[in-house]
C-alpha cells in the first residue's frame, strides 16, 4: 500500500520533502541514531497518512489541484459522481465541471482566498459528464511545503445534491404557493418594468380584481400601457409609474369601468436602481360611495337635501372673492317662515317638517338656475342671487317670493296651511364685505320685516338693527318680569245677551316695564311663545286669575262669575296640562265651575287623542273650555263634534263689521247655527257699537264682550264697575 502511495503522483511533494531531508539531513543530525528515529517517525506519519487517505477516499470526493488549477489527483468517488474517468479529469481544470450556476465572481473570490493560503468552504453546483447537476459541499485546503509556499490544493467534497434538491423543490413549492395566494387575492397585484424603449410593460397581473375589471393577465402580460388603456388613462398612469421609477412610493385613485380603484406603487430597487415597480390595486368603490355620502351629509340638510349652512359659508367666501375680483355685486336673501314655531307646536313636528320641505321645493323652483338656495336653520333659508345689481332687482325678486306664499300650501289631503314668510336682504358689497356681515345684516333686515307685520321684505338699513335689538331687549326684560312684579291682570266683562247680565270676565295680561314702558300682549306674547317663557307666564296668569275670582266670589258684592283665562297652545299641549290646572285650583280653592279656559283651534290640531283626553279631564273637573278666535285659524269643523268643548268665541275680525258686511253676517250666522246644533254657546268679542249688538241679538248669539260694554279693566276699576251695577245688569 505504501508502494501504491509512492506511485501516486500526488504524494510527490511528500517525497520531495523526504528527499530534502535525506540530502541535507546529515548536516543537521548529530548521529545516525537520531536520524533513524526521525525516519521511523516519518514512516509512522506516512502510515497514518495512508490510513487517513483511505478513510477520506471512501467517505468523500477528494481532488488535488496544482497551483495552476490543473487536476492532479481524483479519487474514485470524484470519478463516480462526475461520471468522468480519472484520465479525463487529470490534467484538466475544474471548468470541466462548471454548471453555469455560479457567476464569475464566485470563483474569483474562491481563488483569491486559497491563493492567500486560507481554507475555502462553500457549496458548489457542478455539472456531470452526462449533463446532470450535483451539489457538493466543498472544503479546499492549500497545501504548503516546508518553506511555506503553496504547492497544491486538496479539495474535499461531499455530495449534498439530495438536500439541495429538496431545498430547490421547497423554494419552487413556496413560489407556487405565493403565486396561488396572489392569484386568489381579491386585489390586483401587478408588476411593471421599463423596457428598452422606455415603455412600461406589465410582467405580472394577478388577483380576482383583474378579472372583475376585464384586465386578465392574458391581456396584460408583456403589454405596454398604450396596448391596453385609453389615451387619457395612459397619460395618467404613465405619470405615476414615472414617479415610482424615480424611487418614490405613492398611491393614487381613479375611476375605471364604474369602479373606484386605489393603487399603491412600490419601487423595487436593486443595486441602487429601480428595476421594477410593484402595484397593488384595491376596489374602494363602496368606501368611496360612503365617503361621498358622508360628504353629502356634511354639506346638505337631511330633510330637504338642500345645501346647508356649512356649504353656504364655503360658497359665500368663494362668491365674495370672485365678486371682488370682477367688481361684481350680488344679493343675499334671508327668508324665515312666519309663526313657524306656532305651526310646529300646533300641528306637530311632522307637519312642520312637511311644510319646510314644501317651501324648499317651492323656493327652488322659483329662484332659477343661477341662484343658490340653502337651508340655513330650522325654518330659515338663504338664497344667493349672483350678479344681482341693485335694490330694484332685489325688491322685484322679493315680491315674487312673497307672492308664492299667497296660495295655501297643501300638506296632505286634509291639511292646507296659509304660511307666510319674512325676507331680509343684504347686498354685496354695500351691506357687508364678509360672509358673516352679509348674513348678520340680512338677518337683521328679516327681523325688521317681522316686526313690520310679517309677510314682507326689508332691505338692510342700519336702523334695522335697532328693532332687532328691541326684540332682544323685550326678551331680556320678559325673563325678569314675573320676579319684578311687572305683570298685572286686567279683566274684561262678558255679558249674557239674554239676561243682559255680566256672567264672567276675561283675564288679560298687561306688562309695564320701567325701561320699555307698557308693552301690548300682541308684542310680547309671541316672544314669550318663541322663547318658551309662556309656560311660566300662563301659569302666573292662571294662578292670579283664580286667586282673584276666589276673592270676588267670597265677597258680598259679587255674584258668582266665571273667569276666562287664555292658554297658549304651547302650554295646552304640554303633557299633563290638566294637572297644572288641578294644582292651581287646589291651591287657590276656586270652584272649578268658575273657571273657563280659552284656547285657539291650533292648540289641538294633529294631537287629537291627547287633546280629547285632556279636554275630558278638564270637563270632569267642572271646567269649561272655549275656542278662542274661532274662524281665524286652520278651521276644521270636524273636531267640533269630537271634542268636549263648551263655547265658540267668534274672532273679532268677523264681528267688527258684522252690521255692515253681508259676508260677515253670513259667517257669524253659520257659526251660530252650527254651534247651537252642537250644543255649544256662541260668544262674540270685539263689540264696539250698538248696531253690532243688535245684529248679534237677531242672529241668536249668546254672549258678548267688547269695548262697547267695557274695555279691559284693572282690578280696582273692575271692582268699581261691579259696585256701580249692583245686580251686574248692563243697559245695552
Ligand atoms: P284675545 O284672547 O283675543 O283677547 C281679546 C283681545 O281683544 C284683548 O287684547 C282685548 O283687549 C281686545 N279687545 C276686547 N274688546 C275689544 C274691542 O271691542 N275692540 C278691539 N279692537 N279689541 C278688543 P289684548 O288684551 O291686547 O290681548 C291680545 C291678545 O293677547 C289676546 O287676544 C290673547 O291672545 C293674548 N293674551 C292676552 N292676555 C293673555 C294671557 O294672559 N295669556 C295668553 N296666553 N295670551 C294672552
Ligand atoms: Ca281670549
Ligand atoms: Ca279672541
Amino acid at each position: 500500500m505504501m508502494a501504491d502511495m509512492f506511485e501516486d503522483k500526488q504524494v510527490q511533494p511528500w517525497i520531495d520533502s523526504l528527499k530534502e531531508l535525506f540530502r541535507n539531513g546529515h548536516q543537521n543530525y548529530k548521529n545516525l541514531l537520531q536520524m533513524e528515529q526521525d525516519i521511523l517517525q516519518i514512516g509512522h506519519f506516512l502510515e497514518d497518512f495512508s490510513n487517513l487517505k483511505y478513510a477520506l477516499d471512501v467517505s468523500a470526493i477528494v481532488a488535488c489541484t496544482d497551483t495552476n488549477g490543473k487536476i492532479i489527483y481524483a479519487n474514485d468517488k470524484f470519478c463516480e459522481l462526475s461520471k468522468f474517468s480519472r484520465k479525463e479529469l487529470i490534467g484538466n481544470d475544474h471548468r470541466i465541471l462548471n454548471s453555469g450556476h455560479h457567476d464569475k465572481q464566485f470563483f474569483v473570490e474562491m481563488w483569491n482566498q486559497i491563493r492567500q493560503g486560507e481554507v475555502w468552504e462553500g457549496e458548489v453546483k457542478n455539472k456531470a459528464k452526462d449533463g446532470s447537476y450535483y451539489w457538493v459541499k466543498t472544503t479546499i485546503v492549500p497545501l504548503k511545503d516546508l518553506t511555506g509556499n503553496t504547492v497544491m490544493y486538496i479539495a474535499i467534497r461531499t455530495d449534498i445534491s439530495e438536500g439541495k434538491n429538496a431545498q430547490e423543490k421547497l423554494i419552487t413549492a413556496l413560489q407556487n404557493d405565493y403565486r396561488h395566494v396572489v392569484t386568489s387575492m381579491q386585489n390586483l397585484i401587478f408588476k411593471v418594468i421599463k423596457d428598452k424603449n422606455g415603455q412600461f410593460v406589465y410582467t405580472l397581473n394577478e388577483g380576482k380584481l383583474a378579472y372583475e375589471l376585464g384586465l386578465e393577465k392574458e391581456k396584460m402580460l408583456n403589454k405596454s400601457l398604450k396596448d391596453i388603456f385609453s389615451e387619457e388613462l395612459q397619460l395618467m398612469l404613465e405619470k405615476y409609474y414615472c414617479e415610482a421609477f424615480l424611487g418614490r412610493q405613492l398611491s393614487y385613485n381613479y375611476s375605471f369601468r364604474g369602479r373606484q380603484l386605489l393603487t399603491y406603487l412600490s419601487p423595487i430597487v436593486s443595486d441602487g436602481k429601480v428595476v421594477e415597480v410593484i402595484g397593488c390595486m384595491s376596489d374602494i368603490t363602496e368606501l368611496h360611495q360612503a365617503k361621498q355620502e358622508v360628504e353629502f351629509l356634511a354639506y346638505h340638510d337631511s330633510l330637504t337635501s338642500l345645501p346647508n349652512r356649512r356649504k353656504l359659508n364655503e360658497d359665500l367666501n368663494h362668491i365674495i372673492e370672485k365678486s371682488q375680483n370682477n367688481n361684481d355685486r350680488f344679493a343675499l336673501f334671508y327668508i324665515d317662515l312666519d309663526r313657524f314655531k306656532h305651526i310646529n307646536d300646533s300641528f306637530g313636528h311632522s307637519v312642520g317638517d312637511c311644510l319646510i320641505t314644501k317651501v324648499s321645493s317651492m323656493l327652488k323652483k322659483a329662484i332659477g338656475n343661477n341662484s343658490r338656495l340653502y337651508r340655513f336653520a330650522g325654518d330659515e333659508f338663504i338664497i344667493i342671487f349672483p350678479q344681482m345689481k341693485n335694490h330694484e332687482e332685489a325688491m322685484i325678486k322679493a315680491k315674487q317670493i312673497l307672492l308664492l306664499f299667497e296660495q295655501s300650501i297643501n300638506l296632505s289631503n286634509q291639511l292646507e296651511i296659509n304660511a307666510t314668510c319674512s325676507i331680509g336682504i343684504s347686498l354685496f358689497p354695500e351691506h357687508g364685505e364678509t360672509s358673516e356681515e352679509l348674513i348678520r345684516n340680512a338677518d337683521a333686515a328679516m327681523y325688521a320685516a317681522k316686526t313690520y307685520g310679517r309677510s314682507t321684505y326689508k332691505m338692510y338699513e342700519e336702523e334695522i338693527c335697532q328693532s332687532q335689538e328691541k326684540a332682544l331687549l323685550i326678551e331680556y326684560h320678559l325673563r325678569k318680569a314675573i320676579d319684578q312684579n311687572e305683570f298685572e291682570l286686567y279683566f274684561q266683562p262678558k255679558i249674557d245677551l239674554n239676561t243682559k247680565e255680566m256672567n264672567g270676565m276675561e283675564a288679560l295680561l298687561r306688562w309695564n316695564n320701567e325701561e320699555l314702558g307698557s308693552i301690548p300682549p300682541d308684542t310680547f306674547i309671541p316672544i314669550a311663545e318663541e322663547t318658551g317663557l309662556i309656560l311660566k307666564i300662563d301659569r302666573w296668569v292662571l294662578e292670579k286669575a283664580c286667586e282673584q275670582n276666589k276673592k270676588w266670589n267670597d265677597s258680598q258684592f259679587f255674584k258668582p262669575m266665571k273667569v276666562s283665562v287664555n292658554i297658549s297652545p304651547l302650554h295646552f299641549r304640554t303633557p299633563k296640562f290638566q294637572q297644572v290646572v288641578q294644582q292651581v285650583l287646589e291651591q287657590t280653592e276656586l270652584d272649578p265651575n268658575l273657571l273657563e279656559i280659552e284656547i285657539t283651534e291650533n292648540s289641538f290640531m294633529n294631537q287629537t287623542e291627547e287633546c280629547i283626553e285632556c279636554l275630558n279631564d278638564l270637563r270632569k273637573m267642572g271646567i269649561t273650555v272655549a275656542i278662542d278666535d274661532f274662524g281665524k285659524g286652520y278651521s276644521s269643523l270636524n273636531y267640533l263634534r269630537k271634542f268636549p268643548i263648551h263655547a265658540l268665541k267668534i274672532d273679532r275680525t268677523f264681528i267688527h263689521e258684522v252690521s255692515r258686511n253681508m259676508d260677515d253676517i253670513a259667517i257669524v250666522k253659520a257659526i251660530t247655527l252650527l254651534a247651537h246644533e252642537l250644543n255649544l254657546k256662541v260668544v262674540a268679542e270685539g263689540i264696539e257699537t250698538k248696531e253690532v249688538i243688535d245684529v248679534l241679538e237677531e242672529i241668536g248669539c249668546d254672549e258678548i264682550q267688547g269695548f262697547y260694554v267695557s274695555k279691559p279693566l284693572s282690578k280696582n276699576e273692575f271692582e268699581n264697575l261691579i259696585k256701580q251695577n249692583t245686580n251686574q245688569n248692563f243697559i245695552l
